[in-house]
């Protein structure tokens, strides 16, 4: 299978373009294992035309997911790069820009491209973990 994003890299910063009609988290977690970076942090933008976000009900602690089928624009990307169990672990919000200028925004859980992704990770020489965190819900930092 071939790659799903194409790169250059300065150092520690990678300038990455994710290929179009790609799914962004899936190809971003693709990319930093491909790369082995386990630490770090990504920004970027681009368009979709469909987007998967979630929200955390701290009451409940339930999930609760929302799918958006339209196209909109990444008007802003920022995520961090960690690991869980071995495994790069994403950590990704955006706000989606729709046809109307009204924005959506949130964590991201999946997104598919149409048009363009383009991102900035860059890499950091240190570690960082996740643990769960039963009072919150998450998987927090656990440095
Ligand atoms: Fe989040």
């Amino acid at each position: 299978m071939g790659k799903q994003y194409s790169f250059v890299q300065d150092g520690d910063r990678f300038v990455l373009s994710i290929n179009n009609h790609e799914e962004i988290v899936s190809a971003l977690a693709a990319f930093c294992q491909d790369q082995g970076i386990l630490c770090g942090e990504v920004s970027g933008l681009g368009a979709v035309n469909t987007a998967t976000l979630r929200f955390l009900d701290p009451a409940t602690k339930k999930y609760v997911d929302k799918t958006f089928d339209e196209q909109m624009e990444i008007s802003s990307l920022v995520g961090n790069i960690s690991e869980k169990d071995g495994d790069v672990y994403l950590h990704v919000h955006v706000n989606l820009g729709r046809s109307d200028y009204s924005v959506v925004g949130g964590h991201l859980l999946c997104a598919t491209i149409n048009g363009a992704c383009e991102l900035v990770v860059t890499r950091f020489h240190c570690t960082a973990g996740r643990r769960p965190d039963e009072e919150t819900g998450l998987n927090l930092y656990d440095f």
